[in-house]
């Protein structure tokens, strides 16, 4: 309840609201894009291994080696790499580092960061907090998002890459025309969801000085409970985030996340065959669901993007939690029709089309 020691801006903040944590044994966990299998057991091996004792200290402020495990594995400099306490914080500073609040801009209108209708429902939350102008673009009619749409406003762009909600990829080759196209406006890239099939423009960031990618340990990775996430940029760029970090919080990613991050990055045979198994269940679900008469985007990422045949995303998503199956649904007028359904084990999978198939909505 509001209290009259808060600030105007705690008035004023519409927080962003995650997705339902319920834990239990019968639930069917599909609602906040969590990997289904656990992280490397070189990580569990690494957490085992932690010197308690060692914690008494701070941890690396700039987090060298995990930074330069990160650059060897994208073959770039350890100075073109940011960590940060999940991608979210990251995004944060991002917001911070380049994009300039409304009230400290001379030229009216403001620079606006510009991003895709439907996307991550985060940035308003960051722009609110943050009092920067933003811009929204409308999506094509096949819910991609229109790269034409965005201008070289001399502010910002950002959207993520798969898109979220929607689950569509955009090319490289399209990223990399607007980048082209918009020299003085910084491009945001959000990667959470890139290894499950979209193309990482991560190469390119020594070659496009408006590039900013962010990518996160939590979905590809399985340590959305760790909390870790990366930032890829030419030097300047990270340099700023760096600045901003160091004037917030110069300890960003704690000293059990940095060994967990080394050990993940060292483990790619694992990764790559959990990542197989997402996609092989992401690919016998889409046609399941599509054999139900629903309506499903083409994914690269690890959930999907469905409407339900009769198109009342509501009731199956009520009837769906009643049977245990947690989903997540929007009320907006634009994804009334749609849910979203993260990727999770065969077993999990089966659950979700069993209790599809007992609610009236069956066809
Ligand atoms: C999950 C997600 C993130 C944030 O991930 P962290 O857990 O904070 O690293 C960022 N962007 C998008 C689009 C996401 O879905």
């Amino acid at each position: 309840m509001a209290n009259k020691f808060w600030s105007e801006l705690t008035h004023r903040l519409t927080p962003y609201v995650p997705g339902e944590q319920r834990h239990g044994d019968k639930i069917v966990k599909l609602n906040t894009n969590e990997n289904p299998y656990p992280p490397s057991p070189r990580v569990l091996e690494a957490l085992a291994a932690v010197d308690g004792g060692a914690l008494r200290r701070y941890p690396d402020p700039e987090s060298v080696r995990l930074r330069t495990a990160l650059a060897d594995q994208h073959a770039l400099d350890v100075a073109n790499v940011f960590v940060g306490n999940g991608s979210d914080e990251i995004l944060g500073l991002a917001f911070m580092a380049f994009f300039t609040a409304k009230s400290a801009q001379s030229t009216s209108p403001p620079a606006s960061l510009q991003y895709p209708e439907l996307s991550y429902s985060f940035y308003p939350v960051y722009c609110e907090l943050l009092d920067i102008e933003s811009c929204v673009r409308p999506l094509r009619d096949d819910f991609s998002i229109d790269m034409d749409a965005f201008e070289d406003n001399g502010g910002g762009i950002i959207f993520p890459n798969p898109n979220a909600p929607t689950s569509l990829a955009q090319s490289a080759q399209s990223i990399e025309a607007l980048l082209i196209r918009v020299p003085n406006t910084l491009v945001l890239v959000d990667e959470a969801y890139v290894d499950f099939g979209a193309q990482s423009m991560v190469k390119l960031v020594n070659k496009y000085p408006n590039l900013v990618v962010s990518q996160t340990f939590s979905k590809s990775r399985s340590l959305a409970g760790m909390r870790l996430g990366a930032a890829y940029a030419n030097n300047q760029l990270i340099e700023a985030l760096t600045r901003v970090k160091n004037s917030f919080n110069s300890y960003p990613v704690d000293a059990v996340a940095q060994q967990a991050g080394i050990a993940s990055i060292s483990d790619e045979a694992y990764y790559q065959q959990t990542l197989m198994k997402v996609i092989r269940t992401r690919a016998e679900t889409k046609l399941a669901l599509e054999a139900r008469g629903f309506r499903v985007l083409d994914s690269a990422a690890n959930f999907l993007f469905v409407s339900p045949a009769d198109k009342n995303a509501c009731a199956l998503y009520e009837h769906l939690n009643r049977q245990g199956v947690l989903v997540r649904f929007w009320s907006s007028a634009s994804l009334a029709q749609w849910l979203r359904i993260s990727i999770g084990t065969d077993e999990e999978m089966q659950a979700l089309l069993k209790a599809i198939d007992e609610a009236e909505y069956a066809i």
